[in-house]
């Protein structure tokens, strides 16, 4: 007789108990799963992997001396962590060298401002571009400027990102993505943004940048907040604005980086695969702890507290290291097309879950699985109910970051729910340090992870049904 009690909370929140035998996770591996997440709570691991990395590695430009010193750090330490099998797939990529920048107004008052160039940005004309500045408040204001209407000028996107409202990251940052393709349609020669980041300090935001096929190439960079500021207040006098800019920042010929795999192999059918991701490249401006050392660590933590946990999954658990996801999701989509078009194996990736959110502490799941697995997903679910995490009513994930392009191909996929925090003060900049890093926060996510990733890998379902 089936025994279910349901509980929604606010609407969109649902736990269930389930008696053991109705279940496809049973009260054995519940057990297990609270295990690992104890052992998990109770260790320092997680904080022991991302000080390591930031520590003895630092920035993980892709591409670089230093993205292979990240890898070949990785790989070490799972190997002496005890994963069954650590390795490499290779993935083409841009090299991409930020070289330095500055800005400087000229006119009609002089002033320096803090900028830094947008990733893939080419570099401004020997001697420097000075240029009057064509202020827009958006980015859609950008894009609906007349063909030559800014010939001889640089543009300027003023938006400030709303932290919390509708035109957050996501909207803000198609100034970043797409915006020096919108400002040379119109004439531009460079662009130059408010940063994408919800701070007030002078630590500029850099990101990833696009170009389009048969759009003039033309630099652009982001001016931190208050430079922002300073130059909106001095656009208001209604008086022309010149500012001086000097970029160095250029791309080289492309390079082979790599996908960096550690895999827990599976007692039953070893081929399928749990995948658990983070990235583990990042921008060089400062460490990467929060984008995303914290996802490296938790993942690699939640791994190894499976291995000691002693009680191998049925199916395998790939902890999954990302290659060149800030320029633009590289080793993600190489991922799929090299499994799908090479190895035909694609589908042998029966679930995945990534974080790259920083340091926030989980607070939710958001299941995107096939109808008849949602239940299983929610029993899970149901056992993370006691350390706070929900379990959304939805089912529409997609996967996060880089998983979302292996979840746009077929993978069924959860996505994490975390916490607000201050993220986007120091996402892209100098102060992307370990002091931003929340250890009890990311102690409780590698718990959370090793206790899904298991169940996950164990029980007896196809999420793609
Ligand atoms: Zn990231």
């Amino acid at each position: 007789m089936k025994k279910l009690t349901m509980m929604a909370l606010a609407g969109a929140m649902i736990s269930f108990t389930a008696s053991a035998q109705d279940s496809a996770v049973t009260d054995d591996m519940i057990e297990h799963a609270n295990m690992l997440g104890q052992n998990a709570l109770k260790s320092s691991l997680t904080e022991d992997i991302i000080t390591s990395l930031t520590t003895e590695v630092g920035h993980r430009l892709a591409g670089t001396a230093n993205d292979k010193k990240g890898r070949e750090w990785a790989m070490a330490k799972m190997l002496a962590m005890g994963y069954d099998r650590v390795w490499e797939e290779p993935v083409t990529i841009p090299l991409w060298h930020r070289g330095s920048a500055s800005v400087r107004i000229t006119a009609p008052y002089q002033q320096n401002m803090a900028i830094v160039a947008l990733g893939n940005s080419v570099r401004t004309p020997e001697g420097g571009l000075t240029a009057e500045v064509a202020q827009f408040d958006e980015y859609k204001d950008l894009v609906a400027a007349a063909p030559n209407s800014l010939n001889g000028k640089i543009a300027y996107v003023s938006l400030r990102m709303d932290g919390s409202g509708l035109k957050g990251y996501g909207y803000a940052g198609q100034a970043r993505r797409n915006g020096s393709v919108a400002a040379a349609k119109a004439g531009a020669s460079a662009i130059i943004i408010r940063s994408i980041g919800s701070d007030d300090n002078r630590t500029p935001h850099t990101g990833s940048m696009n170009y389009a096929e048969g759009v003039t190439q033309i630099p652009a960079a982001a001016i931190s907040n208050p430079d922002a500021d300073l130059l909106d207040n001095m656009l208001k006098y209604g008086e022309p604005v010149t500012i001086e800019l000097n970029m160095t920042s250029h791309s080289h010929d492309p390079v082979v980086t790599y996908n960096v795999l550690g895999e827990i192999t599976g007692t039953e059918e070893p081929e399928k695969a749990v995948m658990i991701g983070a990235h583990l490249d990042s921008w060089d401006l400062a460490t990467g702890a929060l984008d995303d050392g914290t996802g490296v660590s938790i993942m690699m933590s939640a791994g190894k507290h499976i291995i000691d946990g002693g009680i191998k999954p049925k199916r395998s658990i790939r902890v999954m290291l990302f290659a060149a996801e800030e320029e633009g999701l590289y080793g993600a989509h190489e991922y799929v097309r090299a499994h799908k078009e090479d190895h035909n194996d694609f589908g042998n990736t029966i679930l995945g879950a990534e974080w790259d959110s920083g340091t926030g502490r989980i607070i939710n799941i958001a299941p995107g699985v096939g109808p008849t697995s949602l239940n299983v997903v929610r029993e899970m679910g149901a056992v993370f109910a006691p350390y706070g995490v929900s379990t959304l009513m939805t089912n529409t994930a997609k996967g996060q970051s880089d998983m979302s392009a292996l979840g746009n191909a077929g993978m069924p996929a959860v996505n994490f729910g975390m916490e607000p925090t201050n993220y986007f003060d120091f996402h892209h900049t100098p102060n992307d340090t370990l002091d931003k890093v929340d250890m009890p926060a990311i102690t409780h996510n590698a718990a959370i992870y090793a206790m899904f990733a298991w169940m996950a890998a164990t029980v007896d379902v196809d999420y793609q049904k």
